[in-house]
């Protein structure tokens, strides 16, 4: 009797660090597959260039949630390398079998275009707006 009672508790035990197991495992699997990368993103609102950590798999909705402005006016930033214009891009949500151009600079036209440099350790920079959104093109 004593002795069955001895080895339900070291049942339970068991059962206990194995469920604990398990659940530290499923934690973990998610935080790898959710990885997230910065994502350089524009205020349009408020002016303002910050760095965004954007999730991977997760769909990433243009325009977004800012933290400097109430309502959607974060998107994707995306600077003219020939004259520096920095622009909001209203990203496509692509579409099987869909093609669109790239971004081109509203004020020049050109195609050089690149996501603007935050200086080393900031999180976010002000910028001289209004700042000019670019809709994708697509193409015919
Ligand atoms: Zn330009």
């Amino acid at each position: 009797m004593k002795k069955q009672k001895f080895f339900q508790g070291l049942l339970l035990i068991i059962i206990v660090i194995a469920l604990g197991f398990v659940a530290r495992q499923l934690r973990t699997g998610v935080s790898t597959s959710a990885a997230t990368y910065d994502r350089i993103m524009v205020d349009i609102q408020a002016n303002k260039i910050f760095i965004q950590p954007t999730v991977v798999s997760a769909p990433a909705p243009v325009p977004a949630d800012s933290p400097f402005s109430a309502g959607k006016n974060a998107y994707p930033a995306f600077k003219c390398m020939k004259d520096g214009t920095i622009f909001a891009y209203e990203e496509p949500s692509l579409s099987p079998g869909s093609q669109q151009v790239g971004p081109r600079c509203p004020v020049c036209g050109g195609s050089d275009i690149m996501p603007p440099q935050l200086p080393a350790g900031q999180k976010s920079m002000d910028i001289t707006g209004p700042v000019q959104t670019v809709k994708p093109t697509p193409v015919s």
